[in-house]
């Protein structure tokens, strides 16, 4: 039985921190969802260049590389360009915004994380095609300047 329209798809979580990762593990198996999780930089990339999976939820704070170095390394690869990724990031410094929209992330959701907006938010950029989310990352380059 089909949960939605994007249902059985595969999805990395790359969070360090444990209670981010249940909450966001919790959400996205509810959608129907295979999780695959990662709690440090180096492992996310390893995971996502072997699984090639249909999203990235990716923080930024990690062990070992930040989540946008990793952002960057696999939006540089043509192998793992396609693969979409979801920076979840708590905006605090100044400055955070334009490293964000540096990485080439294809879209982002700051903490404290609201439920549905991030179940949203992780269907929408799943259903879209390579080219709207290539409109999703001028939208976000228009809203961070
Ligand atoms: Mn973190």
């Amino acid at each position: 039985m089909e949960i939605s329209g994007t249902a059985g798809k595969s999805v990395l979580i790359v969070e360090d921190n444990a209670l981010n990762m249940r909450l966001f593990s919790a959400l996205v198996s509810g959608q129907g969802h295979r999780v695959l999780q990662a709690t440090d930089g180096p492992r996310g990339l390893d995971l996502a260049r072997q699984e090639s999976p249909d999203l990235i939820v990716m923080d930024v704070q990690l062990p070992g590389m930040s989540g946008l170095e990793v952002t960057r390394m696999l939006k540089d690869n043509p192998e793992t360009a396609d693969i979409p990724i979801i920076v979840t990031t708590a905006f605090g410094l100044r400055g955070d915004e334009k490293e964000v929209r540096d990485s080439g992330c294809d879209a982002f959701i700051a903490k404290p994380i609201g439920l549905s907006e991030f179940v949203d938010l992780v269907e929408d950029v799943m259903r879209c095609s390579a080219r709207e989310r290539q409109h999703m990352r001028r939208v976000i380059e228009a809203r961070l300047g």
